[in-house]
């Protein structure tokens, strides 16, 4: 069986990414959550773990084992060659499991599998993807949806806001956008690109002609 499609979806905080992927899931598509999967491979992954320790020291952990968040937070927020560090650890440890899990939604016979996450574009890993989805929403409208969803005030969000790429650069390597604006309707949008997906992938998977 020709393994599915290796797709991304990405979009600025706020943008509305988990929301999208919620419709893809309806119509069948497996979604990798990287944010959720990069949490459990610092608190579960042997090797991340030592990686996390040696960088930032046992305080990165709780004496339970739990993951020490708001201490690394403190750390590599105030620090960009360490937060630098700790990506260049946790990113290709989300590389690696995404791929594995690909490979086994291979088994599933979907036409292609979406692989939601914040940082996309900044780690550089849309490079290992065969098609990018970018979410776009005007910054006003993103930074008051995450402020409702998180209770955060507006310079919480915005610091957040500006350690991501701006949309931009992320729409220029786009090979589709969804603009989620609350004036354009999502389904038709997401149905649209479903179906390309659905189209490239069965013509990557035809038999050369004789
Ligand atoms: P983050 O970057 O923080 O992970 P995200 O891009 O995944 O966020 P969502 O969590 O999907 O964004 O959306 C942010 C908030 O905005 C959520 O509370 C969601 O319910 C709401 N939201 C998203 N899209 C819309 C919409 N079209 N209309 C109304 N509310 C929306």
């Amino acid at each position: 069986m020709a393994s599915p499609l290796r797709v991304g979806i990405t979009g600025g905080i706020g943008s509305g990414k988990t929301t999208l992927c919620r419709l893809f899931a309806v119509l069948g598509i497996p979604i990798y959550d990287a944010d959720y999967w990069a949490k459990w491979l610092i608190e579960h992954d042997v090797r991340v773990r030592q990686e996390v320790v040696g960088l930032l020291g046992s305080e990165a952990y709780q004496p339970d084992g739990t993951y020490n968040r708001l201490y690394v937070a403190r750390r590599v927020f105030a620090d960009a060659a360490l937060l630098a560090a700790l990506n260049a650890i946790v990113h290709p440890a989300v590389e690696r499991h995404s791929f594995a899990w690909h490979e086994q939604q291979a088994k599933t016979g979907c036409p292609y599998t979406l692989k939601e996450a914040a940082l996309l574009v900044e780690s550089g890993s849309y490079r290992f993807l065969d098609a990018l989805i970018v979410v776009t929403a005007p910054e006003a409208i993103r930074l008051r949806r995450v402020m409702e969803r998180d209770g955060l005030s507006e310079e919480a969000v915005r610091a957040r806001l500006q350690r991501q790429a701006p949309e931009a650069d992320k729409v220029a390597l786009a090979d589709f956008v969804i603009v989620n604006d609350g004036q354009h309707a999502l389904i038709p949008q997401v149905w649209r690109i479903h179906r390309a997906l659905v189209c490239r992938s069965l013509h990557q998977q035809m038999p050369p002609r004789k």
